[in-house]
C-alpha cells in the first residue's frame, strides 16, 4: 500500500511540562511547523485540557506516554521529577529531547544504561549542550582535546561573597540574558546551573570532568565551544533564545526555519568563573567527579535550597552552604535501579539543614 507522503514525515510529539516556559515555546515551535503534531501535553498541578489529544496533570506521566506512541518526547519538566520520563524514554527507544537536566545529572548512570537498551536518540534541549551536540556530531572523542561551556554569571556577576548576603529572590529572578522558569533562573544566579551543566555534558558526551571547561561569557552569543587536538578551536553562535535548540531537537536532523533574526556579530567577552565566590560551580564538579549517587545528592539538595530561598526561608549563601553540608553526610553510593536512586535522592531532601 502506498502511504501518502504527508503522514510519513509527520512527527508525533509529546510535551512534559507543557506550561512552563521551555514548554509554552516548544509548544509554539510545534504550531509554526506542519510537519509536528503534538499528541500529548502534562503540566504538574495547571490544568491542560484541550490542549493535546491526550493530556495529563500530575501522577505518573509514563502512562501517558504508553498511549501517547510519540516519536519525540520533550521533557521539559523541571527537577528530579522528570527522571521517570527520561528513563522510560531512553528504555523504549523513542527519541529523548531532553530539556530536563536534572533528571540526566541524578540517573545519569541508569539513563546510559537505558539508553543502551533502547537504542534511541538522546537530543539535549539545554542550549549550550545542543551547541556542543552540533560541534562534537558523530567526530570521535580522541579529536576531541575538550569541551567548554558558557554562562552568563547571571545577574550577580562580578560580585564578592559579603554582596550576596542579602541578595533577594527578586533580585536573584532577574537574569540578563535568558527568560526561564524560576528554578534554572536561580541556579544561573549561583552557578549551580553550571554545575549541573558540567555533569550533564560528561554523561552526554563521554568526556571525563578534566575536559569539560566552563567559561564565562556574559552576552550569552557563543552557546559552547569544542577544543580539538589540533589547535582548532569550533563555536556555536546564535541569539540567546531557545526556539532554537526546541527546534533543533524536534526537527532533528532536518533543522527547521525558526523566527530568530540573523545574528549582529559584535565584540564577544570571556572570563573565568569566580568559583570561590559561587561555590555551586565547584561543589557540582566534585560531586560529578566522585560519581555514584552524588551527583543525585548535589542536585535533591539544591532543588530543597532553592525552594527555601525562594520562599524566603533562607538566605542566598546559605544554598551552597546546605548543598556542601548535605554531599559531606551522603554516603553516594551507587544506585543500582530507579528505586535505589529516588530512595538516594529521598534521602539527601531529609539532610537538608535550613537555618533562616
Ligand atoms: P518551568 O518551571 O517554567 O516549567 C516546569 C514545567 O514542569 C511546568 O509545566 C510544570 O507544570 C511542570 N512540573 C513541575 N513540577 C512537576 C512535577 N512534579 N511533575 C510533573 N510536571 C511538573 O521550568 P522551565 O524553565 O521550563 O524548565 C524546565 C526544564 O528545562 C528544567 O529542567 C530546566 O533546567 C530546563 N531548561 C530550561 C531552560 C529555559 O530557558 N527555561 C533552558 C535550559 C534548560
Ligand atoms: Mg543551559
Amino acid at each position: 500500500m502506498r502511504v501518502p507522503r504527508h503522514t510519513v514525515s509527520v512527527k508525533r510529539i509529546a510535551v512534559l511540562g507543557a506550561t512552563g516556559s521551555i514548554g509554552r515555546q516548544a509548544l509554539e515551535v510545534i504550531d509554526a511547523n506542519v510537519e509536528l503534531e503534538l499528541v500529548a501535553a502534562s503540566s504538574g498541578t495547571t490544568p491542560i485540557d484541550g490542549l493535546a489529544p491526550l493530556t495529563q496533570v500530575g501522577g505518573d506521566v509514563t502512562e501517558l506516554l504508553e498511549r501517547a506512541r510519540a516519536d519525540v518526547i520533550l521533557n521539559a519538566i523541571v527537577g528530579f521529577a522528570g527522571v521517570h520520563a527520561t528513563l522510560w524514554a531512553l528504555e523504549h527507544g523513542v527519541t529523548l529531547a531532553l530539556a530536563n537536566k536534572e533528571s540526566l545529572v541524578a540517573a545519569g548512570d541508569l539513563a546510559l544504561g537505558a539508553q543502551e537498551r533502547g537504542r534511541g536518540l538522546l537530543l539535549p534541549v539545554d542550549s549550550e549542550h545542543s551547541a556542543m551536540h552540533q560541534l562534537v556530531a558523530d567526530r570521535s572523542r580522541d579529536q576531541v582535546r575538550s569541551l567548554v561551556l558558557t554562562g552568563s554569571g547571571g545577574p550577580f556577576r562580578g560580585r564578592r561573597r559579603e554582596e550576596l548576603e542579602d541578595v533577594t529572590p527578586d533580585e536573584a529572578l532577574a537574569h540578563p540574558t535568558w527568560s526561564m522558569g524560576p528554578k534554572i533562573t536561580v541556579d544561573s544566579a549561583t552557578l549551580a546551573n553550571k554545575g549541573l551543566e558540567v555533569i550533564e555534558a560528561h554523561f552526554l558526551f563521554g568526556l571525563p570532568y578534566d575536559r569539560i571547561e566552563v567559561v564565562v561569557h556574559p552576552t550569552s552569543i557563543v552557546h559552547a565551544l569544542v577544543r580539538l587536538r589540533d589547535g582548532a578551536v569550533l563555536a556555536h553562535l546564535g541569539y540567546p533564545d531557545m526556539r532554537v535548540p526546541i527546534s533543533y531537537a524536534l526537527t532533528y536532523p532536518e533543522r527547521a526555519a525558526t523566527p530568530v533574526p540573523p545574528l549582529e556579530l559584535r565584540t564577544l567577552e570571556f572570563h573565568e568563573p569566580d568559583v570561590n565566590t559561587f561555590r555551586m560551580l565547584a561543589l557540582g564538579r566534585e560531586a560529578g567527579e566522585k560519581g555514584g549517587t552524588y551527583p543525585c545528592a548535589y542536585n535533591a539538595a539544591n532543588e530543597v535550597a532553592v525552594r527555601a530561598f525562594l520562599d524566603g526561608r533562607i538566605g542566598f549563601l546559605d544554598i551552597a552552604a546546605a548543598v556542601e553540608d548535605v554531599l559531606a553526610r551522603v554516603d553516594g553510593a551507587p544506585a543500582r535501579d530507579l528505586e535505589e536512586l529516588v530512595e538516594a535522592d529521598r534521602r539527601a531532601r531529609e539532610l537538608v539543614l535550613l537555618q533562616a
